[in-house]
């Protein structure tokens, strides 16, 4: 039986003037990412996108796909009748939809009639289908209220179609349609759970890790990509930039106070990662800081991290509890990853009594003590660019 997915469009369909531009967008990401599942026409009518899944192809790997796409509010799998009449619809519902039968005690049929010209009504068409049904189906019941099974009825300017029902699909709006920013991934929680709702928002990604080889392992470093690869079943394709932030802890380490040492180096995390920033097109950086979480993400320590950088700062988790974070976390699958026990570059050198309420002053006096320019163009001109398809 022939499958289609209907695809509807979430935000992007109150757009005015720019709407097209961004419903390219949303075909542009869909079509690039559904070529690695399979060969699928797509087309788009009325805010609608369809994907047919050709003959042979995995249409639970093609749904899953869809369902990754920002700008998508929901997916309907549905199966094409034949032909476009009553009949037909009847049959295709009956074989398409006879496991769905098998679990319900009721049902309903709803219709929605996009081609004017179909000789019934909507009404028309769900109480012929509906009686029908009835009587193919004795042992479930008709139920207008709440009914187990709704029965899908799409006429539209082609095809007929069937289907159970929609899904919610991705949310949110295309990824690239609101431009690009650089995400400062550790291998956390949190930070994978920021980018993810940035890149909701239809922000591009560009991952930007900061490395301390050989204090954090290899090991920790391939869970940063295997968090990235994560993500990119959600925005496409990414690069990381690995930055190699060994020398710059260890100075700071050398030359400055203890009780500085996260905001130093948290400072110098910002420069390096809004130099990436500008070099790839970046209008803002994004980190995972929810506010006092620890040490470094007070209100007057997230003032002196961010005074060093002129981009806007996004720290979509600032007002989350970690059980919120942890909650997305699982949803977007990067949970498991997150928790594999490799130290991250802050966990490293951490003060016993860092300071929680850093006087900015005292941190340029303290940071005057290192070749801070010298610094960051270096750890800038070793980075290994990592591209994730
Ligand atoms: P996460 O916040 O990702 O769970 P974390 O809580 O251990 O990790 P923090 O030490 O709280 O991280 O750092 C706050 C933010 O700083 C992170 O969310 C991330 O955006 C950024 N960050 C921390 N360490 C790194 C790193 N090694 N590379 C890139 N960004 C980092
Ligand atoms: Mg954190």
């Amino acid at each position: 039986m022939k499958e289609v997915l209907l695809l509807k469009c979430g935000e992007i369909v109150l757009k005015g003037l720019n709407r097209k531009a961004f419903e390219d967008r949303l075909l542009k990401n869909l079509s690039r990412r559904m070529k690695h599942v399979a060969d699928c026409p797509i087309s788009m009518r009325q805010s609608v996108v369809y994907v047919e899944v050709p003959e042979g192809a995995d249409a639970d790997a093609v749904m899953d796909c869809a369902a990754h796409i920002f700008g998508f509010a929901t997916i309907s799998r549905a199966a094409v009748c034949p032909e476009k009449t009553l009949d037909s619809v009847i049959k295709t519902a009956q074989r398409y939809l006879a496991p769905r039968f098998a679990r319900a005690a009721t049902f309903k049929v709803e219709t929605k009639r996009g081609d004017k010209q179909f000789p019934l009504t909507s009404t028309e068409i769900s109480q012929q289908v509906g009686g029908a049904l009835a009587d193919l189906f004795p042992a479930v019941r008709a139920d207008m209220h709440h009914p187990d099974l709704t029965v899908h009825v799409e006429i539209r300017e082609k095809y007929a179609f069937v289907h159970a029902g929609p899904e919610p699909g991705a949310g949110g709006m295309p990824t690239g349609s609101n431009g690009r920013a650089a995400l400062l991934l550790s291998g956390g929680i949190d930070s994978p759970v920021a980018g993810w709702m940035m890149a909701k928002r239809g922000l591009e990604l560009v991952g930007v890790h900061f490395f301390s080889y050989p204090y954090t392992s290899e090991q920790a470093k391939e869970k940063v990509l295997t968090l990235g690869r994560q993500l990119t079943r959600w925005c496409g394709r990414m690069s990381v930039m690995v930055v190699p932030f060994t020398k710059i802890q260890e100075q700071i380490r050398a030359q400055c106070h203890e009780e500085l040492f996260t905001l130093i180096m948290r400072r110098f995390m910002m420069r390096i990662a809004e130099r990436v920033a500008v070099e790839h097109g970046c209008g803002a950086l994004i980190t995972g800081e929810s506010l006092g979480q620890v040490a470094s993400q007070t209100m007057p320590a997230m003032a002196v991290t961010g005074a060093v950088c002129e981009l806007p700062v996004f720290r979509p988790c600032i007002g989350m509890d970690k059980e919120e974070i942890v909650r997305i976390a699982r949803r977007i699958d990067t949970f498991e990853t997150s928790i594999l026990p490799y130290e991250d570059c802050c966990t490293v050198f951490t003060p016993k009594h860092p300071n929680t309420r850093p006087k900015l002053p005292k941190i340029v006096e303290a940071e005057s003590r290192l070749a801070v320019d010298a610094l960051v163009d270096e750890a800038v001109n070793g980075i290994e660019v990592i591209h994730l398809p």
